[in-house]
């Protein structure tokens, strides 16, 4: 990252530390007996003591080492292990896909959009993902229902927004004759616009792609003058860009300018996966929008058939890309381009994403990891979110088994605290 970016995200953290009023005092609330899980490998925390202080954890330690407040509310949690809240990076609260959901949504106002969208921050929630990250949506709903969540409004996970994706005229993701940006300096002033909204990213799309009914796959859509213009721009603004692509050459010639993640990679050959590597690029895959698991969602949703042989076509490179991704050591967040809660295979997109990671190689150590300290040091919110330490939010999940010896623990999510508020509670059950 550039010197620049740095300098001004300390300015940010700087206004955010003036303009943020101190969180309202409640009582302590001591979780006890659980196990707290490692995310660095080491032996777990067993009959283990969080205690919560407000939002933020206040101290964490074997029981008896941890002073429990007398007024403290006490969660009982033996028998359980206790993770950081889930991530998701690859969230559109206000999804359409192509089909019968596109047909009964045709008409929806945007008051309709935002309360739509409401609704799936709280079920995203209440599934265990306490942050994500919105990569395109529209009339800036996104970024009022991130302040309503922020002012206690809605309940929602926290929410990193990139605004409206920027598409350009006929690319993947394009809005008819509207709201299409051709041309640096109509990208560059699109970029400015989002920026100024209050967008925490950018998202460009710069290949072909499965929703869209033209355009090859892995053809690079947007000009290089045109990657190169939007992403100089959102930096100069301490903003990073993310792109939608499919395509080893858009890819490459993205990194060449910067960029800092790639959304999909369903073509990413090895080369282009060992320049990611190099340059410190992410990959959120999303790969669960193009493997069987999904396949009874996408027929529910009454896909239309040139989708479904767009996505399968697309599986079986998407599947070996992420082998690839793996095995070079790539830096990989999680993100599903479906609802965080979406029902999928019996549980949800955001667990059954984090199983596949394990399929295409990972560890179950690594695939947790990639659900929250990963996607933490994406965002650049480490300091804040992530991991299970004093003075970060006390955003924090259980589940009834090792996730570090099975990931499948993230099937079923007991508990979901979240800034130390807790929104679901099937501990006594
Ligand atoms: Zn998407």
């Amino acid at each position: 990252m550039s010197i620049a970016r740095i300098q001004f995200r300390v300015l940010c953290l700087i206004f955010l530390a003036l303009s943020v009023p101190a969180a309202e005092t409640t009582a302590a609330i001591a979780i006890v007996g659980g196990t707290v899980v490692d995310l660095e490998g080491k032996a777990p925390l067993e009959n283990a003591v969080i205690l919560v202080e407000g939002e933020r954890i206040a101290a964490i330690g074997a029981a008896g080492k941890v002073k429990i407040p007398k007024d403290a509310e006490q969660l009982d949690a033996s028998g359980v292990w206790l993770i950081p809240g889930l991530m998701n990076m690859h969230v559109h609260l206000g999804l359409i896909l192509p089909g019968k959901m596109a047909a009964e949504l045709a008409n929806e106002s945007e008051a309709a959009l935002a309360l739509r969208m409401a609704a799936n921050a709280r079920e995203s929630l209440l599934a265990g993902v306490t942050t994500i990250r919105l990569t395109g949506e529209t009339a800036h709903a996104d970024l009022a229902l991130m302040r309503a969540i922020n002012k206690g409004q809605a309940d929602g996970p926290r929410i990193y927004s990139a605004g409206e994706a920027l598409t350009i005229t006929a690319g993947h993701g394009s809005k008819g004759s509207e709201r299409n940006y051709d041309g640096a300096d109509e990208l560059v002033k699109a970029a400015r616009t989002q920026i100024s909204a209050g967008a925490k990213w950018i998202k460009i799309l710069i290949s072909g792609g499965i929703a869209t009914a033209g355009g090859d796959l892995d053809a690079v859509l947007m000009m290089p003058e045109e990657i190169r213009a939007v992403i100089d721009a959102a930096h100069r603004f301490g903003i990073p860009v993310t792109a939608h692509s499919g395509s080893p050459t858009a890819t490459s010639i993205a990194i060449d300018y910067g960029l800092d993640c790639v959304e999909h990679g369903y073509f990413l050959d090895r080369p282009t996966l060992q320049k990611m590597k190099e340059h410190g690029t992410w990959l959120v895959p999303t790969i669960v929008v193009s493997q069987p698991a999904t396949e009874p969602f996408f027929k529910a949703i009454g896909s239309p058939p040139w989708y479904l042989a767009r996505r399968n076509s697309a599986g079986v490179a998407h599947w070996k890309a992420l082998q690839m991704a793996i095995e070079e050591g790539v830096k990989i967040a999680l993100g599903t381009d479906q609802y965080p809660h979406e029902p999928n295979d019996g549980t949800t997109a955001t667990a059954r994403e984090a199983q596949y990671y394990v399929d295409a190689g990972m560890t179950p150590l690594q695939a947790l990891r990639s659900a929250t300290i990963e996607p933490a040091r994406l965002l650049e919110a480490e300091a804040e979110i992530g991991s299970l330490e004093p003075g970060k939010y006390a955003d924090i999940v259980a589940v009834n088994m090792d996730p570090t010896e099975d990931i499948k623990a993230l099937r079923n999510i007991l508990l979901v605290m979240k800034g130390g508020r807790v929104y679901r509670n099937l501990l006594e059950q």
